[in-house]
C-alpha cells in the first residue's frame, strides 16, 4: 500500500523530495515495512480500474454505474458518511484523511459497488439502527438520504434513488415516507400500514385503531415521537381482523347456541365468563361473541363436569336455570368455574345448545331462602358486575343487609368475606334499585328520581355517598308510592 508520510521522521510526503524512493531526510522508503491491501480493496481497484479502461466488468453482484467516476463518487459517499458516523465530524468527504482511515472506511464502503443492492441495504439497515428520537426519515437517517439524492444525482445514478425509494418503501421498518418526499416511491401491496390507512380498510375512524391495538385486536408496530404516537399496520393483521368480526356471532345467535337468552349471554359477559367483541370493524355496533369464546366455555365446563348423574324428570339443565331469576346463571357459573359446585353432563343428542348440557348442581334448585352448607357463593367482583355497581358498593350493601356474606364455616367460608352468597345475589334485582334503575322505569333523570324520593320522605336502605363516589339504593317496595 502506499505511503502517507515518512516512517522514520514522520512528514507527510510531497512531491517535492530528493528522489522517488527518498525522503527529505534521506530516509530510503523502499526500505519501510509491506503492508498489503485488504482483498475487498485489491476488488475495488480492479473494477474502477476496468471501468477507467472502458471494460465493462462481468460481475452481475456490481451496481450498474456507468463509468468510474461514477463508482468512485457512491463509494466514496458512503465511505465518508460511515467515517463521519465513528468521528461526528463533517470533515472526511472534504479533506484528505490519512490513508489509514482510508482504508477502513472504503473498504467498510465498497460492498455498496461490489454486492448491489445488499450492500446498499446493509448500510441503509446500519443507519437506521443508530436511531431514533422520533419517526420518519429525517428522524431516523439525519439529513444522509437527502445529501445523497442531491449530491450523487443525474442520470448514472437513477439507479441508485430507485433502489433507496424502493427499500424505504418496502423494507424500511421505521415509518412511511410522505407521498411528497423525493424519497417516496409507492409501496408494493401487502406492506405495513398506516393508522389512517388501516382505519380506511376496516371502516373505522382513525382514533379507533390505537384502542384496536391497545386491546391486542390488531397487530401493530408502534413508535413514539414525543407525545405522539405512531402505529404501522401489517396487512395481514387488518385482513385478520376483518374476518374475525365477520365470524362473530351477535348476541342472539350466541344465545341460541347457548339455548339462552341474549340478555343472559350478555350478563355472562359482563361478568367476565365469556369474552366478546364490542363493535368490531366492519359490523353494526353492539356486542358479539366469538365462537372461540363458547367453546371455551363449554371447555371450562367439561372441566368441571364431575361423574355422570341419572336425569330425572325433575332435573333442570343449566338452560333451564333462566327461568329461576334475572342472575341466577351468572353466580351458578361461577360457582362451577371455581369449583365451588360439580355439574354433571347431561344425555342429550349432539346437536343440542351449549347449556343444555348440563345438568344444573342440585344446591341451585333449593329454594333461594334456604342457606345450607351448599349454599353457593360468588365473588365479590363477580356479584358485582352481575348487578352492574361497582365493587366497592358491595361492601356497603353487605353492611346494610342487602347481600348477604356467606356463614363463617361451610363452602362459602373459604371465600371468606371476598364473597357474597349467590341467592342473595339473585334475590337483589328484585328486591333493591338504585336511583339510575328508576330513572330508566320512570323515563327521567336520577337527580329528579332523587328529589321525587326525598320530597315523598322515603330514606334509602343505604345512603349516598359522594365523596366516594356511590350512589343511594332504594327498597323496591318503599318507592312504589312515589
Ligand atoms: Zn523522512
Amino acid at each position: 500500500m502506499l505511503l502517507d508520510a515518512c516512517p522514520r521522521c514522520g512528514t507527510r510526503l510531497t512531491w517535492r523530495r530528493r528522489g522517488l524512493g527518498q525522503c527529505t531526510c534521506r530516509h530510503d522508503l523502499l526500505t519501510a515495512t509491506q503492508v498489503a491491501a485488504l482483498p475487498v480493496l485489491v476488488d475495488l481497484a480492479a473494477v474502477i480500474a476496468g471501468l477507467c479502461a472502458g471494460r465493462c466488468p462481468n460481475d452481475s453482484r456490481l451496481a450498474p454505474v456507468p463509468d468510474a467516476t461514477a463508482a468512485a463518487q457512491l463509494v466514496w459517499f458512503v465511505a465518508s458518511d460511515i467515517a463521519e458516523r465513528h468521528t461526528g465530524w463533517r470533515s472526511f468527504h472534504m479533506a484528505k484523511p490519512g490513508s489509514a482511515e482510508i482504508v477502513s472506511a472504503v473498504s467498510a464502503a465498497a460492498p455498496v459497488l461490489l454486492d448491489w443492492p445488499d450492500g446498499l441495504q446493509a448500510w441503509l439497515r446500519s443507519r437506521a439502527e443508530l436511531v431514533a428520537n422520533g419517526v420518519g426519515v429525517r428522524a431516523t437517517f439525519g439529513p444522509v438520504l437527502h445529501r445523497l439524492m442531491a449530491s450523487l444525482r443525474g442520470p448514472e445514478f437513477a439507479f441508485l434513488h430507485a433502489e433507496v425509494r424502493r427499500w424505504l418503501a418496502d423494507d424500511w421498518r421505521g415509518g412511511h415516507v410522505k407521498p411528497w418526499s423525493p424519497l417516496y416511491a409507492p409501496p408494493r401491496p401487502g406492506k405495513l400500514l398506516t393508522g389512517v390507512e388501516a382505519a380506511e380498510r376496516l371502516g373505522v375512524t382513525p382514533s379507533r385503531v390505537p384502542r384496536l391495538v391497545a386491546a391486542k385486536l390488531l397487530d401493530a408496530r408502534t413508535s413514539r415521537a414525543g407525545s405522539r404516537v405512531f402505529h404501522l399496520v401489517p396487512e395481514p393483521a387488518v385482513t385478520a381482523l376483518l374476518a374475525r368480526s365477520a365470524a362473530a356471532l351477535t348476541l342472539e345467535a350466541a344465545a341460541g347456541r347457548l339455548g339462552v337468552t341474549a340478555g343472559q349471554v350478555e350478563r355472562l359477559a359482563r361478568a367476565g365468563l365469556i369474552r366478546v367483541l364490542r363493535s368490531p370493524p366492519g359490523r353494526p355496533r353492539g356486542v358479539y361473541v366469538e365462537p372461540g369464546a363458547l367453546n371455551e366455555l363449554e371447555a371450562r365446563l367439561d372441566a368441571a363436569c364431575g361423574r355422570p348423574r341419572q336425569s330425572g324428570a325433575a332435573d333442570c339443565t343449566l338452560a333451564d336455570l333462566s327461568e329461576r331469576g334475572r342472575a341466577a346463571l351468572v353466580p351458578t357459573l361461577h360457582c362451577i368455574l371455581v369449583g365451588t359446585l360439580s355439574v354433571a353432563r347431561c344425555d342429550v343428542g349432539p346437536g343440542a345448545p351449549g347449556l343444555r348440557r348440563y345438568l344444573a348442581p342440585s344446591a341451585c334448585l333449593a329454594a333461594p331462602t334456604g342457606m345450607g352448607v351448599a349454599d353457593p357463593c360468588v365473588p365479590v367482583r363477580a356479584a358485582a358486575s352481575s348487578l352492574g355497581v361497582s365493587v366497592r358498593m358491595v361492601p356497603r350493601l353487605v353492611k346494610a343487609g342487602c347481600l348477604q356474606a356467606p356463614a363463617a364455616r361451610g363452602i362459602g367460608g373459604r371465600l371468606g368475606r371476598r364473597a357474597v352468597t349467590a341467592a342473595s345475589v339473585v334475590a337483589f334485582p328484585g328486591l333493591f334499585t338504585t336511583a339510575a334503575g328508576l330513572a330508566t322505569v320512570w323515563r327521567t333523570s336520577t337527580r329528579e328520581v332523587t328529589r321525587r324520593l326525598s320530597a315523598a320522605g322515603i330514606a334509602p336502605v343505604l345512603p349516598r355517598d359522594p365523596a366516594r363516589g356511590l350512589s343511594a339504593v332504594w327498597r323496591r317496595s318503599d318507592c312504589e308510592g312515589a
